[in-house]
């Protein structure tokens, strides 16, 4: 089945054309900048790249453009369906789901949750329905894998008020990641679906880690939004939530600024002052940047110590499993953290660590040792995955 996944931006949007069959990209696309004179299309297909200067042109406009050109390639025609990504499902979705009026009211509904991404996910579902009118559309949504967690892992102690009345409670993100590699980490390591217990680390620009428990989120690092937790590019993860306030106070600023501080200019960039790119941080710090070096030392740290909390709801942790940009490709920072989790166990491989697992079946850790493993994440795949099982009518 040919399937279209739509992940739609404030100011961009990223598709692909997937064959669900061989498991296989066929194109991807990305406009950027929409709404500026800068706007543009990238797209990417047959080892080609291709970019398109589309000035001024809004979501709409890029969506036609990107489905002109999957016409022209004869990649439009068998579409079997398109599936979104959509952030937040709130408590309404525990899993991906056709869209329909009733559907789209429900993401309408959560817009509170996710004022900056749920109202774009619904721009491009509604481009999507003028430009391709009765092909099917899923939404998947990121928080929906986590909805499995028992109360006492998603509630915050405050005020029950403020969950009754505002839904204040963890949701969850990087939900159809965490899925996916758990999934695939199964496999790898021949783990029966009724008896396993994964700690998935998903490492990208944001970070988020989560104890899987027989096939099903038990707890997660990120929160009510997707600053809580680890430490990412630009997020601080966790602190102390007194110092917004103090913070507000001392930088004459409202609360709003301060949290805008801590996902935007905190995180690696805030410690390193280099970059929110680990690339960048990683060079920085062999060159001899001190706070570069603590940047890394912080966000490794932080991050052990969060991977063997979540070993409390397994009973039993079979693997710590590293996906994303940096979980996949980084071998130090894999080394630093296993290297903390020596009391779980964990020995580090070096050698196959600096071939990420490649010639062990994912395995980083020396045989014998609490398993430590490198699974690669394909969310457009688990989207497009979604997205033709339900269309097929097997969800
Ligand atoms: P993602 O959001 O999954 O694309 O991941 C982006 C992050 O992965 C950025 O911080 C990149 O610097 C990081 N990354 C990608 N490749 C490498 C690499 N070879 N070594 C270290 N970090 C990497």
């Amino acid at each position: 089945m040919r399937v279209l996944v739509i992940n739609c931006g404030s100011s961009s949007l990223k598709y692909a054309v997937i064959d669900t069959a061989e498991r296989r990209e066929l194109l991807s696309g990305l406009a950027q900048r929409l709404g500026s004179p800068e706007a543009s299309l990238t797209i990417k297909a047959g080892g080609e790249k291709l970019e398109r200067a589309l000035p001024g042109a809004e979501h709409a406009a890029a969506m036609r453009a990107a489905y002109d050109d999957l016409r022209a390639r004869g990649l439009a025609d068998g579409l079997a369906g398109i599936g979104h990504r959509v952030v937040h499902g709130g408590q309404l979705f525990s899993a991906s789901v056709r869209i329909d009026e009733q559907v789209e009211r429900g993401i309408e509904s959560c817009v509170p949750l996710a004022p900056l991404h749920n109202p774009p996910n619904l721009l491009g579902i509604r481009i999507c329905r003028e430009l391709l009118p009765g092909l099917p559309q899923v939404a998947v949504f990121d928080t929906a894998f986590h909805q499995s967690m028992p109360a006492h892992a998603y509630a915050y102690a405050v005020p029950w008020a403020w969950y009754e009345q505002h839904a204040v409670r963890k949701y969850g993100f990087h939900g159809t990641s965490h899925r996916f590699v758990s999934a695939r980490a199964r496999e790898l390591l021949g783990l029966r679906p009724d008896d396993h217990g994964l700690v998935v680390a998903h490492l990208g620009n944001g970070c988020s880690a989560t104890a899987v428990r027989n096939g099903a989120s038990v707890d997660t690092t990120m929160g009510l939004t997707p600053l809580e937790g680890l430490v990412m590019g630009t997020r601080s993860g966790d602190l102390d939530p007194a110092i917004v306030a103090f913070m507000a106070e001392r930088l004459r600023v409202d609360a709003a600024k301060v949290v805008d501080l801590l996902n935007k200019q905190s995180g690696l960039l805030g410690v390193s002052g280099v970059s929110n790119d680990m690339r960048a941080v990683l060079a920085a710090a062999e060159g001899g940047n001190q706070r570069a070096r603590l940047a890394i030392e912080v966000f490794c740290y932080r991050l052990a110590k969060h991977l063997a909390a979540l070993a409390v709801p397994l009973g039993r942790v079979d693997a710590f499993v590293f996906t994303g940009g940096i979980g996949e490709n980084s071998a130090p920072i894999r080394a630093r953290v296993v290297a903390w989790l020596a009391v779980l166990g964990c020995r580090l491989d070096p050698a196959r660590n600096a071939v990420h697992g490649r010639d062990s079946g994912g395995r980083i850790t020396v045989d014998g040792a609490t398993c430590a493993l490198v699974v690669p994440t394909n969310e457009e795949l688990a989207i497009a995955l979604d997205t033709a099982a339900l269309v097929a009518g097997k969800n």
